[in-house]
């Protein structure tokens, strides 16, 4: 008989279906157990639960996605890794990091660099005028991926809600840098060619006029630039910058009594760089 009925998330067919739930009766002592399961009724699988003090607790299906579906644009073997993250996040939200910091490194060789080292790729990628935000959560992935992974790296706790964030953000990524163009490409392909090619002048007349009208150096810069080569050459030439001892005095920057420098040593270790 069961003890109630309801719509939930169903973590075998992932659709939010209606359910009834039942609790398990132990004979002998002829109690009601902390154990309950219920039947979804759009694909009949069983889900088992445990009630805590807190929340409930899945204990069937051990392995049930967390509900974060990889977009469509979404290469298919990047979409394996992604569905494979999504499906062990609650039981470990660390390996889905470092799985999630896989689909990003993938997603890196799809925008066309070569997917050995992830902060190189990533600072390419800034390099060639991608946008900050994206720049952010490439490296947000990136670094909690690799202190998912890496004892010595900086130290973030990776949690289901973390995690949840690093989903998103690879979503995020790929809606905008394959996603977006690629649905912009297609709208404007229906615009008329003749009015294409008049954009296509427009903007090379735009560039051009902007490269003339650019400011040249002012006087005042180039006494600057003066300056700064002559105090490089000094320091290259004898080891002098071309300063009095008194400017150098004045210009140093004062160390706090007691307080020694940070530890310098190691600091890939200490910067999660990978
Ligand atoms: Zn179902």
């Amino acid at each position: 008989m069961p003890n109630g009925t309801g719509t939930s998330y169903c973590p075998h067919c992932r659709a939010f279906a209606q359910y009834d739930t039942s609790f398990l009766f132990d004979d002998e002592a002829q109690t009601v157990l902390d154990l309950y399961y219920r039947r979804c009724t759009h694909c009949q699988g069983l889900v088992v639960w445990q009630r805590t003090r807190d929340k409930p607790r899945l204990i069937y299906p051990l392995f049930a996605s967390n509900g974060q579906a990889p977009s469509a644009d979404m290469p298919e073997h990047i979409q394996r890794n992604f569905s494979e993250a999504a499906l062990i996040a609650s039981v470990s939200p660390r390996a889905a990091a470092a799985l999630l910091r896989l689909c990003v490194q993938q997603l890196c060789i799809e925008l066309g660099r070569p997917g050995k080292k992830l902060d190189d790729d990533i600072g390419k990628l800034v390099a060639q005028g991608l946008a900050p935000s994206v720049q952010q959560m490439l490296d947000t992935v990136r670094v909690i991926g690799n202190s998912a992974v890496h004892p010595n790296a900086i130290d973030v706790e990776v949690n289901e809600q973390t995690v949840n964030g690093l989903f998103w953000c690879v979503n995020m990524i790929v809606f905008d840098m394959i996603s977006k163009p690629k649905q912009a490409a297609q709208l404007y392909a229906g615009v008329p060619a003749e009015q294409q090619q008049w954009i296509d002048e427009r903007d090379k007349k735009a560039t051009e006029q902007l490269a003339n009208s650019a400011p040249s150096a002012t006087p005042l810069v180039l006494d600057e630039l003066m300056s700064i080569t002559q105090q490089i050459s000094g320091i290259l030439l004898d080891g002098s910058d071309g300063r009095s001892e008194q400017e150098k005095i004045e210009e140093s920057v004062p160390v706090p009594i007691g307080n020694p420098p940070n530890p310098t040593s190691d600091p890939l270790d200490q910067s999660g760089r990978n």
